[in-house]
């Protein structure tokens, strides 16, 4: 079982200087259970359940709407170019852009520039609207009611 746990509202340097011992995985899962005194036990219980090594990352974000002059025989796809909070959107896009990209291609046989420009084009447009999307949703996970605005998000109006 893998379980991601998100820690929000820390300093940049928490997984450095929060102390979880990660050379020792079960004492780290003692401490990560600490973090969450409080909750129901089904959901401490996951972290308990898991049997492998314990990893911290930070989350990291490219800013919103970034854009590049197009160059000619480069460009960026996927999480290089447009780095968004994951919250589900950032493999699929990823995929999205490769498909583009190509099709982009296959239209300019002899004019690769063209094609990567077409290319950027979309992508900027596309991507910018779903990492403002995941922004939303990761503002809406950090808020401390989270859990009523997830559920005013999927009810229906
Ligand atoms: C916790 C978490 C949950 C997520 N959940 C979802 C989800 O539910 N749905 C969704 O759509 N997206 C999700 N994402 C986002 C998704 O994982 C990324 O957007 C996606 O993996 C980006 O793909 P990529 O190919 O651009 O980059 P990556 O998957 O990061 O691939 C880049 C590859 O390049 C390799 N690499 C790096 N530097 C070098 C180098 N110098 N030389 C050679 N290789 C190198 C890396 O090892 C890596 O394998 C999640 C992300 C995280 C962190």
């Amino acid at each position: 079982m893998r379980v991601y746990l998100s820690f929000h509202h820390t300093a940049e340097d928490w997984p450095v200087t929060c102390g979880i011992p990660l050379d020792d995985p079960a004492a780290a899962r003692a401490r990560l259970i600490e973090e969450f005194a409080g909750w129901d036990p089904r959901f401490t219980a996951l972290i308990a359940a898991c049997d492998d090594t314990v990893r911290l990352r930070a989350i990291s974000t490219l800013p919103l709407g970034l854009t590049w002059p197009s160059t000619p025989g480069v460009t960026l796809i996927g999480d290089a170019a447009h780095l968004m909070p994951p919250v589900g959107q950032g493999a699929n896009t990823a995929l999205l852009d490769g498909a583009v990209l190509g099709l982009a291609l296959a239209a300019h046989p002899d004019d690769f520039p063209a094609a990567v420009k077409e290319y950027e084009h979309e992508m900027f447009e596309r991507t910018s609207a779903a990492a403002r999307q995941s922004a939303r949703m990761q503002d809406m996970l950090a808020a401390p009611d989270a859990a009523h605005r997830m559920l005013a998000f999927f009810r229906p109006d």
